[in-house]
């Protein structure tokens, strides 16, 4: 059986002994093996990417831009061959996989952008003779570290960005779905991109302590659950680096009743089960008005019954789940939430599935009149589990969602301006949908969720990716001549 090693300074880098599974989670079975990064190759990636970085500061915007375009060429054309690598590990269908592929690339593009977006500002004669210029610089080396759930597009939300930038990478993406990293990167070194710019470990805990502890390591961003996040977000910042921590999610969809139901129904069943609900901004939660909640729900139901679950290479709809544990471990929600109460209105537990061997599968599950002290409503149950919350007024829609710890993504069905427009207005979410539900910002905005959805204050991509990754520095200069000359101690003014 093969083993994924690291790649470091452009080139495969082995040497570990410890080991972790990687599944094909369509059979169940134990495709290859990843090396888990010591402390020691850790900071072999570190140093690599920390002797980079002063050589690719200080590359040319031109130059940089160059390989970028070339990077996005090769990736637009080779962009199949990532998608199968995404369904091989994580299970999501070809068709969604190719859709992170097309997601992240608009991040690449934005990266081809970078000279435009890194131009600083100038203000000709601030005091008398005297000028002052404002410039992005890059901050060093990037640590990147990444979830299961998106193992092409997340990392690509950073690490385009980070280099256009000027900076240099260490990557640790997921461990359960880590080789999508490896193809990427040896792409961008086919590009062009110099030894040690792009560096990927493959680990977990004990290489994530090393980038967030590592003196050389500048910024840190991440990407998982609220606990990892929060702490690595607490650790990193106690270190002294940048650190933006992106968390988990609960992703409430409300329905009002003058929205159109079929269409809204459409939109809950492939924002609630697309990726089996391993997506930070699928929806979980609907939240319909009890006057059109029967319908709604029977609707839903009617839908996501006839959904096809298999093998992501079969042309179905819905694949499996990332491993047996995770898919357990959702059962095992679908459990408590019919212990506690709520409406069993579609069970996943069993079903048929287009799939060899006995892969990580759930069939989409439903749940009405659930209450918010369940644990299926608490928790982010990350699986193909839709709650439906029932409320009687649009207000108590807002306040239920304003209530979430989580404030990542959320959406109104509504076809009534006014409503929307207050909803937009009043929400506590980072990212909103007006008849759209998932509403992932495209590549020139931001990505990021307010409240225990993230940590730190600057979003992925888009015109803050570029502020997290520069640091800004002023320049006040003059070109002194005899009448400058004099003592005087007071605080300089402007005249
Ligand atoms: P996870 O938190 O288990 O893992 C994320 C990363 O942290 C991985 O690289 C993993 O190796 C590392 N890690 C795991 N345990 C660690 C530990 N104890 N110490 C240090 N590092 C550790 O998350 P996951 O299961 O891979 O991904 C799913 C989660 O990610 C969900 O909660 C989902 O909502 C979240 N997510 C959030 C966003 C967002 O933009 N807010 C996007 C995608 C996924």
């Amino acid at each position: 059986m093969t083993t994924l090693q690291h790649w470091i300074n452009n080139a495969e880098y082995s040497g570990d002994d410890r080991t972790g599974n990687i599944y094909n989670p369509a059979t169940g079975e134990v495709a290859r093996q990843v090396a888990l990064a010591s402390k020691a190759t850790t900071e072999a990636a570190i140093a690599a990417a920390h002797a980079a970085f002063p050589g690719w500061r200080d590359t040319s915007l031109a130059r940089r831009t160059a390989i970028m375009f070339k990077f996005r060429e090769l990736l637009t054309e080779r962009k199949g061959e990532l998608a199968a690598i995404i369904t091989a590990e994580h299970g999501k269908v070809l068709d969604d996989a190719l859709g992170e592929v097309a997601r992240g690339l608009e991040v690449v593009e934005l990266a081809c952008n970078a000279p435009y977006l890194l131009k600083g500002e100038f203000s000709e004669n601030a005091s008398t003779g005297v000028d002052v210029k404002s410039m992005r610089q890059p901050v060093g080396v990037s640590a990147i570290i990444s979830p299961f759930n998106f193992p092409a597009m997340v990392p690509l939300w950073f690490f385009p960005v980070a280099i256009a930038a000027g900076n240099t990478v260490v990557l640790k993406p997921s461990e359960k779905d880590p080789s999508a990293a490896n193809w990427m990167a040896q792409l961008f070194a086919e590009a062009g991109l110099p030894e040690g710019v792009l560096n990927v470990v493959h680990g977990d805990k004990e290489s994530v302590d090393t980038l967030l502890t590592d003196s050389r390591v500048a910024s840190v961003s991440f990407v998982g659950s609220t606990p990892i996040a929060q702490y690595v977000y607490s650790t990193g910042t106690a270190n002294g680096k940048r650190v933006q921590a992106f968390g988990g999610a609960k992703n409430h969809m409300l329905v009002l009743p003058d929205a159109d139901l079929d269409l809204a129904a459409d939109m809950a069943v492939n924002a609630g089960f697309g990726a089996a609900g391993e997506r930070c901004m699928a929806i979980s939660v609907v939240v319909a008005l009890d006057t059109i909640a029967d319908e709604l729900v029977a609707k839903i139901a009617e839908r996501a019954k006839t959904l096809r679950v298999g093998d992501g290479t079969r042309g179905c709809d819905m694949g499996p789940l990332i491993t047996g544990e995770h898919r357990d471990k959702v059962a095992g929600y679908i459990e408590a939430g019919i212990e506690a109460g709520a409406t069993l209105a579609l069970d996943g537990r069993t079903g048929a599935t287009d799939a060899d061997g006995s892969g990580f599968f759930l069939h989409p599950t439903i749940f009405d009149n659930v209450q918010t002290d369940m644990s299926i409503y608490t928790d982010e149950i990350f699986g193909p589990v839709l709650s439906v919350v029932r409320v009687s007024s649009f207000n108590e829609g807002i306040d239920l969602i304003n209530a979430s710890p989580y404030g990542n993504g959320t959406a109104i069905f509504t076809n009534d301006g006014g409503a929307a427009r207050r909803f937009e207005h009043e929400i506590q979410v980072g990212m909103v949908g007006v008849n759209v539900p998932i509403p992932v910002p495209v590549g020139y905005h931001s990505f990021g969720g307010w409240k225990a959805s993230l940590f730190g204050d600057q979003h992925a991509y888009g015109p803050e990716g570029f502020k997290f990754f520069t640091r800004n520095k002023v320049v006040t200069k003059r070109w002194l001549d005899p009448s400058h000359g004099g003592i005087n101690l007071g605080f300089p003014q402007n005249d």
